[in-house]
């Protein structure tokens, strides 16, 4: 038995390590020679004994090995590091991506969302914005993402340069500059390992940016792998426990006590994003409650990437060819399990998070769509969105600048009773939206309670009859009488009308001969993987028409 069982352990051994060789385009065994800089901790660094470490360091050692590749670090300089890229003595290097940057390198797909603080002593005014640091001095890195941003301000703050970021931290320790502007993850880490006592990040989260792997410009199948790799890697759950590892162990390592402990916070929301979500809420302190921890949760899932979703498609009621679907946020928690939207949502909403969840699910949605086929015509994605994202006017030209040219391809979804909060600043939103041809769908319609003056105004492209009417449909004069009513109204504002929530058979063949344009609900399809609803479209592009 047991040279047998040794046998079999053998080899699965020999499997399992010839099985990462498998899928790597780049010859196995290969070397990965990583650039980076030295001193940017706690992304890439030197430890005290001269070994690459890191988030990044760490990272690119799962990746090469995903890939079947030796890997040696060479960090150094950071301007060093940019140049050696170029000149293909290393191959690749992790960093912020930026137009510039993407006609000298290739890239990878973004792994983090980093975002930059202003720092500075506490008790200084807080800055919620760049343009109100123009009556000061500002510490930056030279020719650095923050030294770009506010260069360019007219007036601009008077700016101290500096060479590294964490010098920028100490040049306002020691008075000779106001603030310093640097990413939060940087700012965080140099304050707690240098002990600037006193510093304090002052301000939301900015500049927004997306950090990924540059790749040598010469080989495009090692970016192609490392860009799968990154896909693999993620799914195996590895980047979030690395993520937890090094950029958590900015809270992890505060002392008790220090002025810094209420800062601790920040952090994931800097590395997703919601500034306003700051804005409410920056006097409330962490709360220890598992509520607390679930959207700490929340915001590392989404930072990761790790945050899923269901497609629930639309059917044509008279032609029978799926529209398009509905994206729906599914989260396998790492403990508690598959949760429900409505486990979590209110929580993020009472955060002031639905900004990041939105903006997350549109990105994920633009990444759906260049994995369908061309049709005609082009079946769309719906994406459900708060009315507060619509009333902020930074978020909708992030929500513009993320559909790029495929805002045609996208619906937002708004309940009625949400857009009565604020229908004025939804209502202004709206054509900037639309120049874009994204299209807004009024969701659960029935169920709030819009005036006639409202929809005439929002004049919604798709009204979604709420699925409290049509499950009792077949029972209900009343909700029938409501449904056809509905309908008709929805076709004089010249909305396209769905109704969601079907579940049988009758209740389709009734609403189709009742006028209505497009079914949603169990009976016609369950929410299902976004696969899946591509491989549906694939079929039905394929086929001849009017099948
Ligand atoms: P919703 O926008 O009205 O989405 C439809 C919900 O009805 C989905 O539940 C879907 O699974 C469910 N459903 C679909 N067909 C049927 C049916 O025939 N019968 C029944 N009983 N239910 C059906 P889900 O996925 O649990 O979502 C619940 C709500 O959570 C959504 O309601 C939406 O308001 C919110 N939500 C879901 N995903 C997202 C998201 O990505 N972002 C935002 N902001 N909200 C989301
Ligand atoms: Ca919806
Ligand atoms: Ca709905």
């Amino acid at each position: 038995m047991a040279p047998c069982k040794t046998g079999w352990a053998l080899a699965l051994l020999v499997l399992l390590h010839a099985l990462p060789a498998l899928h790597a385009s780049p010859a196995p065994r290969d070397t990965l020679v990583v650039g980076g800089d030295a001193g940017y901790a706690p992304f890439q660094m030197l430890d005290d004994d001269g070994q690459a470490s890191g988030f990044d360091v760490e990272l690119l050692r799962l990746l090469a090995r995903d890939l079947g590749m030796d890997v040696r670090f060479e960090l150094g300089g950071w301007d060093e590091a940019l140049a050696r890229l170029e000149r293909h003595e290393v191959d690749v290097v992790p960093m912020f991506t930026s137009d510039r940057r993407g006609s000298r390198f290739l890239f990878t797909r973004p792994y983090l969302l980093r975002y930059h603080g202003v720092f500075g002593r506490e008790g200084r005014p807080e800055v919620a914005r760049l343009d109100a640091l123009h009556p000061y001095t500002v510490a930056v890195q030279d020719h650095g993402r923050a030294w770009e941003a506010l260069e360019q301000l007219e007036p601009g703050p008077g700016l101290v340069l500096v060479r590294t970021e964490p010098q920028a931290l100490r040049a306002v320790a020691q008075g000779k500059a106001d603030y310093a502007l640097v990413p939060t993850g940087v700012g965080l880490h140099t304050i707690n390992r240098e002990r600037l006592r006193g510093l304090v990040p002052l301000g939301p989260p900015l500049l927004e940016q997306t950090y990924a792997l540059a790749v040598r410009s010469d080989r495009p199948e090692l970016a192609q792998a490392l860009d799968e790799a990154l896909v693999r890697v993620r799914d195996s759950g590895a980047q979030d426990r690395l993520y937890r590892h090094w950029l958590g162990q900015i809270g992890a390592a505060r002392e008790p006590g220090n002025r810094l402990a209420w800062a601790w916070w920040l952090l994931p929301v800097a590395l997703l994003g919601a500034g306003f979500a700051w804005m409410r809420h920056r006097r409330r302190p962490p709360d220890p409650s598992s509520a607390s921890r679930l959207l700490v949760d929340l915001r590392l899932a989404i930072a990761n990437g790790s945050l899923g979703y269901a497609v629930q498609p639309k059917q044509d009621l008279r032609t029978g060819l799926w529209t398009g679907g509905e994206m729906l946020v599914r989260w396998n928690h790492p403990e508690r399990g598959p949760l429900a939207p409505g486990d979590f949502l209110p929580l993020a909403e009472f955060h002031g998070e639905m900004g990041a969840l939105d903006l997350y699910m549109i990105r994920r949605a633009m990444e759906q769509l260049q994995a369908w086929p061309a049709m005609d015509p082009q079946p769309t994605l719906s994406v459900n969105i708060g009315a507060n994202d619509l009333a902020d006017r930074a978020l909708v030209d992030r929500i513009i600048e993320l559909t790029g040219d495929r805002g045609h391809a996208l619906i937002l979804e708004v309940t009625e009773t949400d857009i009565m909060h604020a229908p004025d600043l939804v209502a202004d939103a709206l054509p900037r939206l639309r120049r874009h041809g994204i299209r807004i769908s009024l969701d659960d319609f029935g169920t709030g309670h819009s005036s006639l003056t409202h929809l005439r105004r929002l004049a919604p492209e798709e009204i979604k009859i709420d699925r409290s009417f049509v499950t009792t449909a077949l029972e209900s004069s009343s909700d029938r009488a409501i449904l056809r009513a509905t309908i008709h109204l929805a076709h004089e504002v010249g909305a396209v009308v769905t109704a969601e929530g079907i579940e049988d058979e009758e209740t389709l063949r009734w609403l189709r001969e009742a006028g209505c344009d497009i079914a949603q609900g169990f009976g016609v399809c369950r929410p299902i993987p976004p696969e899946e609803f591509a491989s549906m479209l694939r079929a039905q592009g394929s086929a001849p028409p009017d099948a």
